[in-house]
């Protein structure tokens, strides 16, 4: 009933905050060049430090240096089932470059992230669920650049973009030509990720670069059948490795370097408009504004589930983008 309760209060958006542990890349000698510190009785708790006054953000989960992969997904793992029942749901990782975004959903080979693990847990949950059931599990690798849509699983380049439609029944949107690959083994899983790697990394020169300039898209699909009663779910699963929040400052940028960070900042700040309209359940949702929101629309509002997870470096040189950082979470929370 409680859990009822919150769910009715807090609706279907919940927003999480990682921040990472020091890197030699921060190049920090002294905890005086730490300015995130935490609240050692309340985890939705986190100060930031800045010039001499403290400021606290509330979250409705704050990870700390300290904590695993695993304790990450452990918070996860029910959002991530319920596309078994036939949710939609998404996961966004949302930073500026280098504050651990791609940590957390795709991790290090050794200490995996969300992503995988999420597909372990439907293999699981999917085996689990009795013999009535029959499940199938299909995913796309995609990227969002300057506004296109690149399918990183099937590397055409015949130069047609791939655009999105909405289906003539008016079930939902779709992207036709888009690979979608069905997986049934981890194994499988690994392959089909090393293959988005390979394609996301050709015709780009660096691809560090390149990837804090795209949003980069794992989409899952699960369908169930039961045989018994013929009855049919489908739900998804989207987990998003956004682009870097880090503001571009115009004197800087060359024309095409200026184009990309426009098309940055307006793809992340639609997100956050249409996040912050369904919280303040705004009649118009701005889905349209941008790709990303548009291909996402029958994954965001409604009955669907949304996980923001924010990521912040704790370096003092980082502070201005980790409060524009925690800004952006408090909107859309
Ligand atoms: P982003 O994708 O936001 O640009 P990365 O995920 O590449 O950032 O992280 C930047 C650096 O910090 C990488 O070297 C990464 O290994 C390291 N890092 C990030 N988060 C963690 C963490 N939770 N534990 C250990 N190292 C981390
Ligand atoms: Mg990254």
């Amino acid at each position: 009933k409680y859990h009822n309760e919150l769910v009715e209060l807090r609706g279907n958006i919940r927003v999480f905050c990682r921040v990472r542990p020091t890197i030699k890349e921060d190049g920090i000698s002294s905890s005086s060049q730490i300015v995130v510190t935490f609240d050692p009785y309340d985890d939705g708790l986190l100060f930031i430090a800045n010039k001499s006054r403290s400021q606290v953000f509330e979250m409705d989960k704050v990870f700390n240096e300290n904590s695993s992969q695993t304790e990450v997904f452990e918070e996860v793992r029910s959002i991530v089932t319920s596309c078994v029942d036939g949710y939609n749901v998404c996961i966004f990782a949302y930073g500026q470059t280098g504050s651990g975004k791609t940590y957390t959903m795709e991790g290090p080979v050794s200490d995996p992230g969300i992503n995988q693990r999420a597909l372990i847990e439907l293999f699981n949950e999917t085996r689990e669920r009795g013999t009535d059931w029959e499940y199938t599990i299909s995913v796309s690798v995609l990227e969002i650049y300057n506004e296109n849509i690149r399918d990183l699983l099937n590397r055409n380049d015949d130069g047609s973009k791939l655009e999105i439609k909405m289906k003539s029944d008016g079930g939902g949107l779709y992207v036709p030509g888009l690979s979608t690959i069905q997986v049934t083994s981890l194994n499988q899983v690994n392959q089909v990720f090393m293959t988005g790697q390979k394609n996301r990394a050709t015709a780009t020169t660096n691809l560090n670069e390149h990837s804090s300039r795209s949003h980069a898209l794992l989409c899952i699909e699960v369908t169930g059948l039961n045989r018994t009663t013929n009855t049919r779910t489908k739900g998804k699963l989207n987990l998003v490795d956004l682009a870097g929040s880090e503001r571009v400052s115009r004197s800087g940028a060359d024309g095409p370097r200026l184009k990309e960070a426009q098309n940055i900042n307006k793809s992340l700040s639609c997100l956050g408009d249409v996040i912050h309209s369904l919280r303040s359940k705004q009649n118009h949702v701005p889905y349209r504004n941008s790709k990303l929101t548009y291909l996402l629309q029958d994954s965001l509002g409604g009955d669907s589930k949304t996980l923001m997870i924010v990521q912040a470096s704790p370096a003092a040189q980082n502070v201005s983008e980790t409060i524009c950082t925690l800004n952006f979470a408090q909107r859309v929370r």
